[in-house]
């Protein structure tokens, strides 16, 4: 471990592709050291890590399957190893549904395989992320703001899709699991938020391209008449990692276009 730390280390689960890389990239950019979690893709990994290296930060990859304990357990573990401390653990990593079914047909292997990767993958991993910052405490922590956690929720969490209720759910419970981690860390000094992403730009939508075009870019579903970017959801895990947000926890920011407002 460093004796004077001076680079924040960040764990992006998911930072292999989409919205990961995207934020994965920026906290490069902001001179953070990123664990690059990934599941299957090892090539999309390694184009991660090349291009947080490339924006100026440090990089380590590690395959871990988010929705297995043991996989939890050896990613904190090689995090420590290579960087000393964890300062910032992001949520992202994130699946739909293999087969959209109607909620009257949905099979109970896609519920546990959702549920497992989308909700208690995050909840677990939190509750090993924050233990190790509670033992780090202060005494070698960067100056430049105090730790985090983001959990990458989304829309879904109050927007019912019937043909994939088992990913709302997983999204709903990511709102909870948000309030009740910033509640119990907080006598602790880490903030806890929820980012929460309307339709953005990704492998996750690319098979639904034409609908969300249609939606977006002719019926204005959202106010701001485009699709996000995983740039758009990268700002602000970066404005909460930058120490910009000190007196906000518990809180959803939501990075949609205008999309959660009631219109008439
Ligand atoms: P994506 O393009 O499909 O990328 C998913 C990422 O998660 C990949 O890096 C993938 O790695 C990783 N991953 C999948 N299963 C994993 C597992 N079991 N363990 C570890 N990593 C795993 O998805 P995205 O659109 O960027 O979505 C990222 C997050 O944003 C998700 O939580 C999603 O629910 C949320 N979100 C997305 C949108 C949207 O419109 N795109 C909207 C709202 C919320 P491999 O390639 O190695 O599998």
């Amino acid at each position: 471990m460093n004796d004077t730390p001076t680079h924040r280390t960040a764990i992006v689960t998911g930072g292999s592709r989409g919205i990961g890389r995207g934020i994965a990239e920026a906290l490069g950019a902001a001179g953070h050291n990123v664990v690059i979690n990934y599941n299957s893709n090892a090539d999309a990994a390694q184009q991660a890590a090349d291009a947080v290296k490339a924006a100026g930060g440090d990089a380590l990859i590690v395959q871990a399957d988010i929705g297995q304990s043991d996989d939890r357990k050896r990613l904190v573990d090689e995090a420590i190893a290579r960087f000393g401390r964890i300062d910032l653990l992001v949520n992202n990593a994130g699946v739909g549904p293999k087969v959209r079914a109607d909620l009257m047909d949905m099979a109970e292997e896609s519920w546990d395989w959702v549920l497992d990767v989308n909700l208690k993958g995050p909840f677990f991993l939190t509750q090993l992320v924050a233990n190790r910052m509670i033992e780090q405490g202060e005494a070698d922590q960067p100056p430049e703001a105090p730790p985090a956690i983001v959990n990458i929720g989304s829309i879904s969490a109050y927007t019912a899709s019937i043909n994939r209720g088992e990913y709302c759910i997983a999204k709903a419970g990511i709102g909870m699991m948000t309030s009740l981690f910033a509640d119990r860390l907080a006598p602790h000094g880490i903030n806890v938020y929820e980012v929460r992403p309307g339709i953005i730009a990704t492998d996750m939508t690319s098979g639904v391209k034409a609908k969300y075009d249609k939606l977006i870019l002719e019926d204005g579903i959202t106010p701001i008449r485009r699709w996000g970017k995983p740039d758009d959801i990268a700002k602000a895990v970066v404005a909460i990692a930058t120490g910009l947000l000190p007196f906000s926890t518990g809180e959803v920011i939501n990075v949609d276009g205008g999309f959660h407002m009631k219109r008439l």
